[in-house]
C-alpha cells in the first residue's frame, strides 16, 4: 500500500495555489524567528481577519456568540484563536495545535566577556541540537531586554543586508587531530558555543584614553582597563538600544540562523529555512482557521511555546492557559459551569501538529520504508510517537483515524501515515498527550522535514499546501 505523490494530481490552477501559499509561508518563516515574533505576527494577521482580543471582550463586558472570532495571548509567547461555532461549546471543539518555539542558542544571564581582545557572549542552548551544526554559520540575535522601569527594548541584529551578523567558531582542520577523534556529541561542547561579537577596542581621542586609563586602572583588579573590546560592545549597545551590561539579567536574547528562507531544489519544490519545526505546522493551522467561513463546532488554533524543552512553564502546553481561556469564553457566552467546561474539553477533537522525519536516501537505514513519511505525499497522520515501545506516546484510537481518513478521502486531501524512524532507533514527543489528558481524541499530525533541529531544515511545498487543506477539512467536518 503506497500513498501517492500530490504533485501529480495538481492542475495548473492548483499549482498556482500551492506556490502562492508557499510564498506566503516563506515570507512568514523569514521574518518570524522567535515565539514572540510569531505571536506578534499572528495577532496582526488575526486582527485583520476580524479577530478580537478576549481581554477587551472581558473588559467591556461583551457577550460572545456563534460566528465570533476571538484570540487570547499568553504572556507574549503563545496565542490561541477561536472561531465560535453554532453548537454549544459543551459539545466539543475542533482543535489544531502546534508550537512556535524552535531549537536555538540563548544568551546566558551574564553573557558578555572579553578574552584576549575578543568580546564574546556566553550561551546556553535551547532544545535538542547537534551542537556541531551551529558553528561557522552566520547568526542573528533576536530578543527583548526588559528594563527596571518596566519598558521592554526589542532587538534584532543581523537580518538586514547592511547589518552585521555574529557567529560561533570551530577549530581549523589543521589543528583538529584530537577533536576529530571525539564522538559527535563531544566534538563541540555546550560551553564552546560562545558567540564572537567584537574585536575592536573602544575608540576615543588620545587625551580621552589617557584620562580614561587612569580612571579605570583605579578599578578593583585593573581588569576594566584592559577590557576595551567589551567596553566598546557595551558602548554600542548603549548608543543603539539604551541598554547597560546589567540589563542582560532581565533579557531573552536568542541567536538564530541569519537570513531568509529560500526555495530549495532546482525544481523549487521545497523550502529551506530556520524553524520549520514547528512553524510549518503553526502557519497552516492559523491559515486554515482564518479561511473558515461558518463552523458547526467551534474551531480552535493553539500556538504554544516551550514544546522543545518539554512543554513546561507558564507558556508551555502543560500550563492551564488553554483551559482557563475556554472557561472565560464559556462565561462570556453565559454558559459556564465547571461540568460544562469538562464536557467541552472531553468532547473535543484535536490534530496535534508537529513535524516528523522525512525519508532521506542519505540515511535510509534509520527508516522503515513502508511506515516513513515522504516529501510530496501530503499531510502525515501519526497514530503514535514515543520511543522504546511507544513510551510517552499518545496512541490515537483506530476509530478517530477512520473518521479522519473518511473526511480526507472525500475532500481529496493527500495524506500519508508514518512513524518517526525504525522501532528501537529513537523517537520523540509532542504536545498530543497533554491535551489527551482531558479525554479528547487527539492524533499526531503534521509535515515531514529533513534536517530536523538543524539550523536549516527542509520541507516540501506540496506537503505544506495539503496540510493546510487537511486542517480546513478537519475544522469543517470533524
Ligand atoms: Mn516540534
Ligand atoms: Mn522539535
Amino acid at each position: 500500500m503506497e500513498s501517492k505523490n500530490a504533485w501529480e494530481k495538481y492542475s495548473d490552477k492548483e499549482l498556482k495555489k500551492v506556490d502562492k501559499f508557499a510564498e506566503e509561508y516563506r515570507e512568514f518563516l523569514s521574518e518570524c524567528k522567535t515565539e514572540r515574533e510569531c505571536v506578534v505576527r499572528f495577532r496582526e494577521l488575526a486582527e485583520k481577519q476580524g479577530y478580537v482580543d478576549l481581554q477587551d471582550i472581558i473588559k467591556e463586558n461583551k457577550k460572545v456568540k456563534a460566528g465570533d472570532k476571538i484570540y487570547a495571548v499568553n504572556k507574549k509567547k503563545g496565542i490561541i484563536l477561536f472561531h465560535i461555532g453554532e453548537k454549544p461549546l459543551e459539545k466539543g471543539m475542533n482543535i489544531l495545535g502546534a508550537h512556535i518555539d524552535s531549537p536555538r542558542i540563548d544568551l546566558k544571564q551574564i553573557p558578555l566577556y572579553e578574552d584576549n581582545g575578543l568580546a564574546l557572549f556566553d550561551t546556553h542552548y535551547y532544545g535538542g541540537i547537534k551542537k556541531y551544526q551551529w558553528v561557522t554559520t552566520p547568526l542573528a540575535l533576536h530578543g527583548v531586554v526588559a528594563l527596571r522601569d518596566g519598558s521592554v527594548v526589542e532587538l534584532i541584529i543581523g537580518e538586514k543586508e547592511d547589518e552585521p551578523v555574529v557567529g560561533i567558531s570551530d577549530l581549523l582542520i589543521h589543528l583538529a587531530a584530537e577533536q576529530m577523534e571525539k564522538k559527535a556529541n563531544k566534538v563541540i561542547e555546550g560551553e564552546a558555543l560562545d558567540i564572537l561579537v567584537g574585536s575592536r577596542p573602544l575608540a576615543g581621542t588620545k587625551e580621552d584614553k589617557e584620562d580614561k586609563d587612569e580612571k579605570e586602572s583605579e578599578g578593583k583588579d585593573g581588569k576594566a582597563a584592559k577590557e576595551k573590546v567589551k567596553a566598546n560592545i557595551l558602548h554600542i549597545l548603549k548608543e543603539k538600544y539604551g541598554i547597560e551590561e546589567e540589563d542582560f539579567i532581565s533579557a531573552e536574547i536568542e541567536a538564530v540562523p541569519a537570513g531568509k528562507a529560500r526555495n530549495y531544489g532546482i525544481d523549487e519544490s521545497m523550502i529551506i529555512g530556520y524553524g520549520h519545526d514547528d512553524r510549518v505546522c503553526a502557519y497552516p493551522s492559523y491559515a486554515a482557521l482564518a479561511e473558515t467561513k461558518k463552523l458547526r463546532k467551534t474551531g480552535v488554533c493553539i500556538l504554544v511555546d516551550k514544546e522543545e524543552i518539554g512543554s513546561v512553564g507558564a507558556t508551555g502546553m502543560h500550563s492551564k492557559f488553554f483551559e482557563n481561556t475556554v472557561a472565560e469564553i464559556m462565561d462570556r457566552m453565559g454558559d459556564y459551569s465547571e461540568l460544562k467546561l469538562r464536557r467541552a474539553l472531553y468532547n473535543s477533537k484535536m490534530l496535534s501538529s508537529d513535524v516528523t522525519s522525512a525519508f532521506d536516501p542519505n540515511y535510509a537505514s534509520v527508516s522503515e520504508k513502508k511506515n516513513s513519511a515522504y516529501f510530496g505525499h501530503g499531510m502525515v497522520l501519526m497514530k503514535y510517537t514515543g520511543s522504546r515501545g511507544k513510551s510517552g506516546s499518545n496512541d490515537a484510537s483506530a476509530e478517530f483515524i477512520a473518521e479522519l481518513r473518511g473526511m480526507m478521502d472525500e475532500n481529496d486531501v493527500s495524506y500519508q501515515t508514518s512513524e518517526l524512524g525504525k522501532v528501537d532507533q529513537g523517537g520523540g514527543g509532542t504536545i498530543a498527550y497533554i491535551l489527551a489528558n482531558y479525554g479528547m481524541d487527539v492524533i499526531d499530525c503534521g509535515i515531514a522535514v529533513q534536517n530536523m533541529h538543524a539550523p536549516y531544515e527542509v520541507i516540501s511545498k506540496a506537503d505544506l499546501y495539503e496540510t493546510k487543506c487537511g486542517y480546513k477539512v478537519f475544522l469543517e467536518n470533524a
